[in-house]
């Protein structure tokens, strides 16, 4: 069956091409299936929502209003070590497709989406999103950092995998981070404080020193990659 094993010889070929063309150029890759990243040069920083997109309300606080401080907090802390975007620096909003598109342009870069939670009363402490393999070591080094920042923590997820538009279809390393819950009374009060958010911001930084420093060194192993679609706006809250 010379005819079956050419068939079979073209299926193989097509496919290692398809594997090769998932790569962008300068070290981006569409599947984050690769260790993590070292000695990057440029993290950009998302403040979740903005503009007519408020985020969470709770407790007098408003999320877009506090993604933002800590934002830029963390652009403080980085900048001049590393060249830092903004992904808004002011009360707009920009589409998440939009912030996915403007990663992008970005080569030998991270991408940090910071939020805060919203839930049940008794849920407290941060909880950090990552999908990509390239992107856990990142994510674990800011959860391990913002957990040792936050004195309450119960019911919350911790280090999630989970398949979001900011943490799967970016071809960068990319997480997102929730900074606690807004819910919870006795966090509620400490985010009210610039000096905890402070703290917070130093957690952050922190870790993405840590990441560009060592890599995914001490960081146990990668799981696996999945090769699952982008994310769309109908999968899941994001
Ligand atoms: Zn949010």
């Amino acid at each position: 069956m010379p005819q079956l094993r050419l068939i079979l010889g073209l299926c193989l070929i097509s496919l290692l091409v398809s594997c090769q063309s998932s790569r962008y150029p300068q070290g981006r890759s569409v599947y984050g299936d690769r260790p993590g990243p070292q000695a990057f040069t440029t993290v950009i920083v998302d403040a979740g929502h903005g503009g007519r997109d408020s985020g969470a309300r709770a407790r007098g606080l408003v999320e877009k209003q506090l993604a933002l401080d800590v934002a830029k907090r963390v652009r403080s802390e980085l900048w001049p070590s590393f060249k830092v975007v903004m992904m808004r620096d002011s009360d707009y909003f920009v589409e998440l497709d939009n912030r996915v598109n403007i990663a992008n342009r970005y080569g030998n870069s991270i991408l940090v989406s910071i939020h805060f939670n919203y839930g049940a009363r008794r849920r407290a402490g941060p909880e950090t999103y990552y999908w990509r393999s390239d992107s856990y070591a990142l994510a674990r080094r800011v959860q391990q950092n913002l957990s040792a920042v936050a004195p309450y923590e119960s019911g919350n997820a911790g280090l999630v995998r989970r398949r979001l538009r900011l943490t799967r279809n970016p071809a960068l390393p990319c997480i997102l981070v929730e900074c606690g819950y807004l819910t919870n009374a006795n966090e509620a009060k400490l985010v009210a404080t610039s000096s905890y958010r402070e703290r917070l911001a130093e957690a952050i930084a922190k870790a993405i020193r840590d990441q560009s420093q060592y890599g995914d060194a001490g960081m146990g192993p990668i799981p696996r990659p999945i090769y699952a679609p982008p994310s769309k706006a109908t999968d899941a809250r994001d």
